[in-house]
Order: structure tokens, then sequence, then C-alpha cells
């Protein structure tokens, strides 16, 4: 009974804080993907200890069993529900929503006013280089290039090699010279992928089922805090256990004595981030991999956000230490060609130091009577024309222009880092390795300047556990004068909140002070399906406006 009264307290006092004064949820507008992954990044944060964790899990799902708090969720749910909804009507208050195939089909010309009218929708001029990360470069010489290339190759299919030959040709050239990039030796070699999150799920499948053959029947893999969620996400599909260990909070590096401690008998893989999302810092892969090598684990390089600089950036006159192929521990890199690859959205590759462990990430099913089928990824029929505009981008700009482009976009990096460290009441995260640069406070909450910034138009990425925000650095923002204006507001705004740094965040970005302080992170899980939810939610006038929410005890 005393046990009850307190989890009563503590879950309702979560409950109420978490919505005190809080306007509508206007976490819409930022993207469900950081939102989980910075919850994910917070329960091992705040404690190093697996235990208490899982016993703080089970106390929340037990202290929702009890009915008045299991109400109060409930009705706070709702509104939460409500307010998405009532979001995303007001953004398409200007479109027609059509939930019935129309009977009659559409003309070209209006097709195309059609899809440029729902192409406006949305308020950030993502063109003005204004947006960190999302867009990687935005040609329109490239863009009218591959967009043809795509047309010709868009009904090809590669699962179907003896029909479309060619198309293999492309996505074999594709990965060979990505592996060359990475300094893979005669037997590298690898698969493309749709994005970076495939490449990762792909590899980590790839040692899973190596070490499952090795008789490892519960394999785990040991990851930075700091990887990405991409690995959270391969481990819960694939069944793989997660041992996370800490980065250092000085040079936000994965703490390497950590990783050494978390291996066991069990480990299947060993991750390094070169670098890594939130604070665009780069693990010491040298000692990760010389540990793997020693220890005979398989190392991940995750080169899916930097990793198409930093093959570039020696030629573009930078330092930088080992991190590919050239280290014998390395044994498989993920890296994205739609990202500093400058490929159309829908292309990775992921690659491997010899064939022997590409052959764990295919599935082959023999028994169907379909006939005996094997494929190299997640995907059964691929899109010919993402490989073809992929291939066509590489050879498009040749070696020449990625290294001038590179040069280009960490010039600007350095310049932007410079610059912030200059500014008094703001700190930069560790040292940048490439194009992200991560800034905090001890002053003021960071999160307002992230509000101030996003009224002269720029969105960055919000960062938690600590808070921070960070920008990443694109080919959009090494236009004249871009960088010089984001110097010019982020002073003029910090000085600004300098004046009155205790006052507290307001408006939408104080949804991350409070996601950041519930304890129960099963409710702001919740929150985020409720968030994915919206974004297949369209008004439709069918006289029911709103979807149920499914629950038993609805007021
Ligand atoms: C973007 C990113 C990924 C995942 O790639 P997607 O293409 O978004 O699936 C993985 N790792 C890092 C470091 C990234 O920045």
């Amino acid at each position: 009974m005393e046990v009850a009264k307190e989890s009563f307290t503590v879950m309702t006092d979560s409950v109420n804080k978490l919505f005190a004064n809080k306007e509508p949820w206007q976490i819409v507008s930022v993207t469900a993907a950081s939102v989980y992954a910075s919850m994910w990044l917070w329960d091992i944060l705040s404690d190093s200890e697996g235990i208490c964790k899982k016993s703080r899990k089970t106390f929340f799902k037990w202290a929702r069993k009890v009915p008045a708090v299991r109400r109060i969720v409930e009705i706070k749910m709702k509104k939460i529900n409500d307010d998405y909804i009532t979001e995303v009507e007001e953004r398409l208050k200007t479109v027609n929503c059509i939930g019935v195939l129309p009977k009659e089909g559409l003309s070209g010309e209006d097709l195309i006013e059609e899809v440029n009218k729902q192409l406006s929708l949305g308020n950030y001029n993502w063109k003005d280089g204004k947006v960190s990360g999302a867009v990687y470069c935005l040609d329109d010489e490239l863009r009218r290039i591959t967009t043809e290339v795509y047309g010709l190759a868009s009904y090809t299919n590669p699962l179907h090699s003896d029909v479309f030959p060619g198309v293999n040709k492309m996505e074999a050239e594709v990965v060979r010279m990505a592996a060359n990039l990475f300094n893979g030796g005669p037997d590298a070699c690898g698969t493309m992928t749709t994005g970076g999150t495939e490449s990762i799920i792909m590899a980590c499948k790839a040692y899973r089922d190596l070490a499952m053959e090795r008789g490892i029947s519960k394999p785990e893999m040991v990851v930075p805090i700091t990887a990405h969620s991409a690995f959270d996400k391969a481990a819960q599909y694939l069944k793989i256990g997660v041992r996370t260990i800490p980065v250092d909070p000085v040079t936000l590096k994965a703490d390497i004595k950590a990783m050494r401690q978390a291996i066991s008998s069990r480990t299947c893989m060993l991750v390094g981030s070169a670098p890594n999302f939130p604070y665009g810092t780069m693990d010491d892969i040298e000692a990760i991999a010389a540990m793997g090598e020693k220890n005979g684990i398989p190392v991940h390089v995750d080169g899916c956000l930097g990793g198409f600089l930093l093959v570039f950036m020696r030629e573009a006159g930078f330092e930088l230490p080992p991190f590919d192929f050239s280290l014998k521990g390395v044994t498989s890199i993920s890296a994205d060609t739609h990202k500093y690859g400058y490929a159309p959205k829908g292309s990775s590759v992921v690659l491997y130091r010899d064939t022997k462990y590409r052959h764990y990430q295919y599935t082959v099913t023999t028994e169907w009577p379909g006939g005996v089928y094997g494929s190299p990824t997640v995907n059964g029929s691929r899109a010919g024309g993402v490989i073809a505009a992929c291939w066509a981008t590489m050879r498009y700009f040749g070696k020449d222009r990625y290294v001038e482009f590179t040069k280009k976009i960490i010039d600007t990096s350095k310049y932007i880092e410079d610059k912030l460290r200059t500014i008094p009441g703001i700190y930069v995260f560790g040292k940048p390795a490439t194009s992200v640069i991560a800034i905090g406070s001890k002053d003021f909450d960071i999160f307002r300047l992230s509000d101030s910034l996003n009224k002269y138009g720029w969105n960055l990425n919000v960062l938690q556990f600590p808070s921070g925000i960070h920008i990443c650095v694109t080919l959009l923002h090494t236009k004249p004068g871009i960088a010089e204006q984001f110097i010019e507001d982020v002073t003029r705004e910090v000085t600004l909140l300098m004046k009155d740094p205790e006052k507290p965040v307001e408006g939408k970005m104080a949804i991350y002070g409070v996601a950041q302080g519930t304890p129960d992170r099963a409710l702001v899980g919740d929150i985020v399906k409720y968030f994915i939810d919206s974004n297949y939610y369209i008004p439709l006038n069918t006289g029911e406006k709103k979807p149920p929410l499914k629950n038993n005890n609805e007021e």
C-alpha cells in the first residue's frame, strides 16, 4: 500500500510536470527520429547501471497499472493526440486531401501543378542553406541529370540480374569505387542499400549470424552512447543485446577503457563512429580496431554521415587519423552516398574488408515453391533508378569535384567552429572532426538559442543529456554569406539571452527540456508514437474528424 501511494505521487508528479504550462505539443516540427535517439541516450546516461534502469522501467510499468495514474495518463495522452492532429489540419488546410482513389486520372500538367502544391507546404526555406543537414547538395544541373538518369532506369530491378545486368554492373561499380576510397584491398566488397540505417542493420545482421555460427547464442554489440540510433534499431529488429558505453565528457569520444571492459564472450561486434551524429566527434578508430583485432571481434565503423568527406580530406589538405580499412581491425564500414556522396535520397553502401563477412549479410531460402530465393539486403525488388542516379552522381562530379566540395565544407565548418568558440556564454562540444558543430551553454538554456534562431529561419538539430544544438554544414552552407550570417545571428542572439540568462525556455522548445526530465521513458515513447501516427493522418471530409484513440478507460 505504501509503495502504491508513493508510486502514485511520483507518477502524477512526473505527469503533471510533463504537461505543466505546455502549449499544444508542437514537437511535430522536429523529426521523430531525433526524439527517439535522445530518449535512449538519456536512459543510459542517467544510469550507467543497467539494473537501476531496468528496475525503474518496471516501476513505471507497474505504476501505470494504478487506475488513477492510468486515467491521468490517458486523458493527457488524448489531449496530446488531439493537439497533434489539430496541428496537421492547420498545416494541410490549403490543400485537398484524398482518401479514395479518384475514378478518373489526371493529366500530366495538372499532376505537376498538384505536386508543386504539396511540395510548397512547410515553412522553412531549406534551399537557402538555413537548415542543418537534411539537404547536402542542390545543383540544378546535377538534378536535371539524375532525374533523367532515374527516368531511364526507373522501371528496372536488379533483383532480376539476367534481365538488367547493366544495373547490377552500376551497383558493383559504386561499391568498388567506395571500397577503393576507403582503402579496401582486393577482397573488399559490399552492397548498396537504401540508406545508412539499412547499411547498419545489414552489418549487424552479418555479425549476429557470424557470432551465432561461432556458438554465441545471445550476441551483444558494444556501442558508444553517441553511435547512431540505427544500431539500437538493428538490435531491436534482430534481437541483439546492446552494451552501451559512455564517451569522455570533454572529448566526446568513446571511452576506450569502458569499451574494453564491456567486451564479453557474447560480444559480436564493436562500433566506432567516424564521426558521430550528435557532436560530430570521431571515436579513436585506431584503438577500437586494435581491440577488435586482438580479441577476434569484428569492428564496424559508421561513416554514414562523414565518410564521403573523410575519404577526400587528406587530398583537400587536412590532416586526420586513420579510420578505414587501412586499419587491420576494421572489418566493415557504412557510408551514405545520399549524404556527402550528393546522390538523391535512397542510397548508401555497406562495405566489408573480406567477402567472408558479406555472405552473412545475405538471406537465402531454398525451399520456397517460388524458387530458391537469395537476396543481398532487406529488399526483394530494388529500385534500379536509385542505383543509376547514385552511379551517375559519382561519375558526374568525379574525384576532383568531391575534393573541392570537401575543402569548401570543411573550411566553412572550421570557420563556424572558430567563431563560435569566441562567443562568450556558449561552448563547442569536443573537437568536430568534419562538418557537425555542436554547442551548449553553462549560462542559459541552450534551447532558447535554438528558439531565437528559428525566428531567423535557422533550423538546427536538438541534442539532450546534456542539452545542446548542432549545425551540420552541407554544400548549401558554403555559399557566400551564409556562414557569416549564421555567426552574426548567433552572436546577436546569445548577447541578448545573456542579459537574462535565468529565463526558462518557452514555446515549442520547452518540450525538449520536459522530455529530458521525464523519468518514465515509456511515456515519452508513447508520445513519440502518437507523433508518428500524426504523420499518417489526413483530414478527410467524412464526418468523423479525429481518429479515435485506442484506450479502454476514456472519459
Ligand atoms: C544519418 C546517419 C545514419 C543513418 O543514415 P540514414 O540514411 O538516415 O538511415 C547513421 N549514422 C550516422 C552517423 C548518421 O549521421
